[in-house]
Parts: C-alpha cells; sequence; structure tokens
C-alpha cells in the first residue's frame, strides 16, 4: 500500500491493528488503495474519542436527507466499555432526536459504520470494494506475453491480483507506446514496477516467414508465430528466474486458439503456460477490461494490421506438419530447442 501511494507521490503511515490495516492519509487514497492486491475493501473513516462521535455527525451530516438509516457499530477488540448494542441504541438515539431521520436496519440508505479499536471510534460511511486476491509479489514470477489488445492486459491483472509478480514481453509491430500506457495501468497492481522487454517483431519474424513461404507453409504463420513467441518469452523467463508464461488465450476466440493449435503451441515450450482466460466469454473479459481501465486505452489505440498474416490460417495443425517446419527451421539455423 505504501509503495502503490508513493507512486501517487502520496506519503502515508500504515499500521496493523486488530486484523485491520490503518493508512493515514487523505481519503481520496482509498481508490488507489483499493487496488492493490490482497485488499477485499476500503472504508475512508475518520478517527476521533468516542464522545466526540454525536459532535462530529451533527457536523458532517448536516444538510443531508436520506430516507432512512441505521449505525452499524463493532468492537474490534474488547478494551472500549460499552458493547455493539449499546452503541448502536446510544448513536441512533442520537440520530432520531438530531434530524428525525427514521431508522432501517433492513434497507437503510444512510449507514453509519462505527468501529471501536483501542478506545478510539473510527466512523465512516462507505464501504469500498476492493481489488481482493492475495498480496503482491507472494506467489513468484511469470512472464507475460503483452500486446495491446483486450484480453492479455486482463490475463495480466488477473495473475497480478492472485499475488504474482510479471515480466511484460511485448513483440512491436509499432504499438509499443499504447503497451507501454498498458503496463502504466498494470502497475497500479503491482507493489514492483512491472519491466516491459520489447522486440521488434517484424525483423525477428521475417527469417521464419521466408522459410514457411518457400516450404509453401504460409497457412502455418500465426501458429508458428505463436510458438516462436512463446520460445522467447521461456528464454527470458530462464533468466528472470520466472516461473511460467501467462498468455491471453480464450478458447476459439480466434484460429490460433483452437483446442489442436493451443496443444501444439504448449509442445513446443517447457515451461507452464497459465491463461487465466481460456474459459472466459468476450463480453466478460471487457467487463474486467473496463473496470480496470485498459479497455479505454485498447479503444483510442491505432490499429496496425499485421503484415504476415496469411490469407488463410490453419486451425487444426497436425503436430507432424510442426515437427516438419521446426526441422526445417533447424537446418536453416532459426531453430535452438
Ligand atoms: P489480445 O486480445 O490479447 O491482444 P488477440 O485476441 O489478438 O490477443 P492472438 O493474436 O491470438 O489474439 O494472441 C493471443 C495471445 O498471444 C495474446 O493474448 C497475447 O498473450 C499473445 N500475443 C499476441 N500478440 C502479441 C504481441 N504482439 N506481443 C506479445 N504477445 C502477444
Ligand atoms: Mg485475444
Amino acid at each position: 500500500m505504501k509503495k502503490a501511494l508513493e507512486r501517487h507521490n502520496i506519503h502515508s503511515q500504515v499500521h496493523t491493528i486488530h486484523g485491520r490495516l490503518l493508512v493515514n492519509t487523505p481519503h481520496e487514497a482509498a481508490d488507489i488503495i483499493r487496488k492493490v492486491p490482497g485488499v477485499v475493501s476500503v472504508s475512508p473513516a475518520w478517527r476521533m474519542d468516542y464522545e466526540n462521535v454525536p459532535r462530529f455527525l451533527s457536523e458532517h451530516l448536516a444538510g443531508m436527507n436520506p430516507s432512512s438509516f441505521k449505525v452499524e457499530a463493532r468492537r474490534i477488540n474488547k478494551a472500549f466499555h460499552k458493547t455493539s448494542q449499546q452503541i448502536n441504541e446510544e448513536i441512533g438515539a442520537f440520530v432520531v432526536q438530531n434530524f428525525g431521520w427514521k431508522v432501517d436496519l433492513e434497507n437503510p440508505e444512510l449507514a453509519i459504520g462505527i468501529e471501536m479499536i483501542d478506545n478510539e471510534a473510527y466512523v465512516f460511511f462507505e464501504t469500498k470494494k476492493g481489488v481482493g486476491g492475495l498480496p503482491s509479489t507472494t506467489q513468484g514470477k511469470l512472464v507475460l506475453l503483452l500486446s495491446p489488445g483486450i484480453d492479455s492486459p486482463v490475463a495480466g491483472f488477473l495473475m497480478l491480483r492472485r499475488g504474482a509478480s510479471l515480466v511484460a514481453l511485448h513483440f512491436d509491430q509499432g504499438h509499443s507506446e499504447t503497451v507501454k500506457q498498458m503496463v502504466n495501468v498494470l502497475n497500479d497492481y503491482s507493489s514492483e514496477p512491472i519491466e516491459l522487454i520489447v522486440i521488434d517483431h517484424h525483423e525477428s519474424f521475417s527469417p521464419y516467414v521466408i522459410e514457411l513461404e518457400r516450404m509453401r507453409k504460409r497457412e502455418w504463420t500465426c501458429v508458428l508465430c505463436k510458438i516462436l513467441m512463446l520460445k522467447k518469452a521461456e528464454q527470458i523467463a530462464r533468466q528472470k528466474s520466472a516461473l511460467g508464461i501467462v498468455t491471453g488465450d480464450s478458447l476459439g476466440q480466434v484460429a490460433s486458439q483452437t483446442l489442436e493449435n493451443l496443444f501444439l503451441e504448449s509442445s513446443a515450450v517447457n515451461l507452464p503456460i497459465y491463461r487465466p482466460l481460456i474459459g472466459m466469454d468476450k463480453d466478460e473479459t471487457v467487463k474486467i477490461a473496463k473496470d480496470i481501465g485498459t479497455f479505454d486505452i485498447f479503444l483510442k489505440a491505432a490499429r496496425h494490421s499485421c503484415p504476415f498474416r496469411p490469407s488463410s490460417v490453419v486451425t487444426r495443425g497436425s503436430i507432424h506438419v510442426l515437427r516438419r517446419i521446426i526441422d526445417a527451421f533447424k537446418s536453416q539455423g532459426l531453430w535452438q530447442d
């Protein structure tokens, strides 16, 4: 949390008290803290002595006119001498007397939260949902194959949320600025800055396309392109001590993502490939992309179509043909196991 706030030039103190994390910051910081993996919820709160709660409420709630309210008190430890029920009744009676508002314990428009920790009252009126998951960088490192599309930034986010750290690998076809913006968004969910490695796609892939052309196997271009990206990711994973590769593949979404092709692609590398979107529909992925802010970047980015894309692509590639292609690459010095 401290690192996330520092990225936005907010210096803070964070204390752990009885299963709560208390962060001393202006309330605007809640939207930054909300994105820290492991945070289930954030309640912007005011701290005061219990005796001052009525005065605070009469000032803070002045001018409001909710149709109903309730007080939800909790003692986080038992240091305070009144029970939660006593606090509910006492503060509830004060609000009724002062404002004349109706009590609704089931479905109130305004909930006044009061948590008592070590004799101090924390008063809050809203609880923002946090991103959930596990604390950042607690699960080891993965290499994310990152494109400027909708899917792979979401795949990266889902793994960050589960506490993985990422190195992003991008094969550039003129979108590197967009990818940098994607990484910047993903950094909000990572306590360590995500390293971005950019490789010129044209330069690295051209020799293979020439060889596929010579073999009259141009329809294999997209499968081989993915395999070469994965192989490069594997090499980088070894350099960076990463334990696997993440992609934004979703079953059947495009030609390269049939089970047959995913099988071929997986068989070409020796590291686990994690595909957190594999069972998701596009609208589910789009919803997450909108929530985290990568969808907007995708929409605003310029599109360049891939110059290597053949007119027809293999959707059910056979492993025997793939082996022959790889043998040909080997004989041209283009492939190392
Ligand atoms: P996305 O929506 O994630 O951009 P896509 O729907 O265009 O991908 P594919 O081109 O089949 O589908 O890509 C599948 C996965 O391959 C992507 O999710 C990403 O992990 C990886 N990938 C695709 N293009 C690149 C690239 N230029 N650099 C790095 N990884 C890429
Ligand atoms: Mg996709």
